[in-house]
């Protein structure tokens, strides 16, 4: 993703009611923050959130938080749900490599991985979003029978995740696709993102897959 530097996105974003500010705070106390015990869902990389607000549209018995690491980019999910509020979606400006900083043990319930950067580099391996590395922090934040999806069309970056999760002990792949547009079973429900109506769009078949522990 280009990034620019927007004047007035840091401003913007720490005057949302929808970004929290002090994120470590809350360890140990999401459900008291969304005063309820629905099951928390997050996305890491979220871009400009249309997946995540979707999602809560659909699904108000659920919290969701959106994660995003630049300001430029935030700041475009916050003019939107500023415009039109949801009571179950906050967002965090932090990298993600801090989660286990952020959540407790058993927090969060699912993980939502969509259109990952994918750092081809052999030597920037541990900065993708499903390297073993961030396996481990997923690890320390979801419950026992939470998940992990993930979408990309990237096949090299695909390729990579199957691999980081055949490779764990503790991973389990439930499902996995190459062509999630032409798969029934796996499409069903399917929310698109911004990269993916972009990129399948151009004829890039979509591949998605599921893991848990
Ligand atoms: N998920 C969106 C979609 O599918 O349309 C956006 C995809 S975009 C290629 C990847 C996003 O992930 C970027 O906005 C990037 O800033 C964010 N990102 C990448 N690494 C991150 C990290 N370690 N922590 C938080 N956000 C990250």
């Amino acid at each position: 993703m280009r990034l620019r530097n927007i004047p007035g996105a840091d401003e913007v974003i720490s005057n949302s009611a929808f970004c929290i500010q002090n994120p470590i705070e809350l360890k140990g106390k999401w459900h008291e923050f969304f005063g309820n015990t629905n099951p928390i869902h997050i996305e890491v990389g979220m871009g400009k959130g249309r997946f995540l607000m979707d999602l809560a549209r659909q699904n108000p018995q659920i919290n969701y938080i959106g994660i995003e690491r630049y300001t430029s980019v935030l700041l475009r999910a916050v003019q939107k749900i500023d415009e039109d509020p949801l009571d179950n979606v906050h967002f965090l400006c932090i990298d993600a490599a801090t989660l286990p900083e952020i959540f407790d043990h058993n927090e969060v319930d699912r993980i939502y991985l969509n259109f990952s950067d994918p750092w081809p580099k052999d030597r920037h391996a541990k900065r993708r979003l499903t390297s073993r590395e961030f396996l481990a922090r997923y690890n320390e934040i979801l419950t026992a029978d939470g998940r992990i999806e993930f979408k990309t069309d990237n096949q090299d970056l695909f390729t990579f995740s199957l691999e980081e999760i055949e490779a764990s002990e503790l991973w389990h792949l439930d499902a996995s696709t190459r062509d999630l547009h032409h798969d029934p079973k796996m499409n069903q429900g399917n929310i698109m993102t911004e990269y993916e109506e972009k990129f399948s769009s151009k004829g890039n078949p979509i591949c998605k897959l599921i893991a848990s522990r």
